[in-house]
């Protein structure tokens, strides 16, 4: 497996500072992707020439173990408390007349409590770091080829016909688990049925899989911190025409916007792709989501596809392509693939069937 390059990723958000002259990053997950820092508490400022980790007195010795080993060139600073953390970080930011922060994950709260501690002026930044994350490094992608292969395999192995939806999320789990990943990478969808499968992200219940449904099976791992993203649709025995029918217009819808990925072009036009296709078959309005988004150390990142969507894709970002249809009464189909954009094209890093009809392996019996 390629190491992660984190050293490196601390200068790249440097390059991306306007009129603030440093970042205080409050996302955990921010953190993690700068510094390789794992903790649940901890607050990082990224200066012009400096990198200074504040955290609590339970993750010292690991911040210090887990900078040094991604080889961040940073200080610890521990606080015993709460006060003391906002001292420490009130008195390293002093000299600075302005600092960013992270407008979308610091709560007003702590707005408040920094804008009475700090003599600097706060100035709210907008996804610089999310914006740097969506370009994965070889490592990254090693990591979450890896996730889907494991949800691949545990998918290829589960029984369904005669099972309830959470006894099929449960035997996915835990497989999954035995296959190395670090557990789900949310919790399993197993959709059954006229009602269930109708709800896109339904929660499994005790209801049973029988004859005649389309059951819905989300799943993806989580391996080292980076998530997968799989879904495919199932006919319990026999499909009527109308299944058959709406799976191949969704599984085609799928293909073309798996073929349309590219560096260029824009989330809008990706999700028009698939939309299309399913709207010029007459089901257009049963197509109630979102093509896709981005997967990473967070299983829903940016970039976001969908109508509205105006950002552009580009070589590393890590997306999921997932038209579907749902009708209450009906029930629902979706398939999903996760593709990493490469400098031609993309390249598909799910690889569970999904060739129509789809069908369980190993077959139901
Ligand atoms: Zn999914
Ligand atoms: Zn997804």
């Amino acid at each position: 497996m390629p190491p992660l390059e984190i050293a490196g990723r601390c200068e790249r958000v440097r390059q991306r500072f306007e009129q603030s002259q440093a970042l205080l990053v409050s996302d955990l997950n921010n953190i993690r992707w700068l510094t390789g820092f794992t903790g649940s508490n901890g607050w990082l400022l990224v200066f012009p020439d400096d990198v200074v980790l504040v955290t609590d007195g339970r993750y010292g010795d690991q911040a210090t173990a887990q900078l040094a080993k991604a080889g961040v060139d940073g200080r610890v600073l521990v606080g015993r408390s709460s006060a003391a953390i906002f001292d420490t970080l009130a008195a390293e930011v002093a000299p600075l007349p302005s600092l960013g922060f992270e407008a979308a994950h610091l709560t007003y709260e702590q707005f408040q409590r920094f804008d009475g501690l700090f003599e600097t002026t706060l100035v709210p930044v907008g996804g610089l770091v999310e914006t740097e994350r969506r370009r994965k490094d070889a490592g990254e992608i090693a990591r979450i080829a890896e996730a889907c292969r494991i949800a691949d395999a545990a998918l290829s192995e589960v029984q369904l016909l005669g099972r309830t939806e959470a006894r099929v999320r449960d035997e996915l789990e835990i497989r999954m688990r035995e296959l190395g990943a670090d557990g789900p990478s949310y919790e399993t969808i197993v959709a059954t049925g006229p009602i269930n499968a109708a709800r896109p992200h339904h929660r499994p219940t005790g209801t049973m899989i029988e004859a005649g449904h389309t059951v819905i099976i989300d799943v993806g791992a989580l391996y080292d911190g980076y998530h997968s993203d799989m879904t495919r649709t199932f006919f319990a025995l026999d499909a009527t025409p109308q299944q058959l029918e709406l799976y191949d217009v969704v599984l085609a819808a799928q293909c073309a916007g798996v073929a349309a990925v590219e560096a260029g072009i824009s989330t809008a036009e990706l999700d028009a792709v698939c939309r299309d296709v399913i709207t010029e078959a007459g089901y257009g309005e049963w197509f109630s989501h979102g093509t896709g988004h981005g997967v990473g150390l967070l299983i829903h990142e940016d970039p976001f596809i969908n109508r509205t969507g105006d950002l552009k894709l580009q070589v590393g970002d890590v997306v999921t392509v997932e038209p579907g249809v749902y009708r209450e009464g009906f029930g629902g189909i979706r398939v999903e693939d996760l593709v990493v954009v490469t400098e031609n094209g993309c390249r598909v890093l799910t690889a569970s069937p999904k060739d129509s009809p789809c069908l369980p392996s190993p077959p139901m019996t």
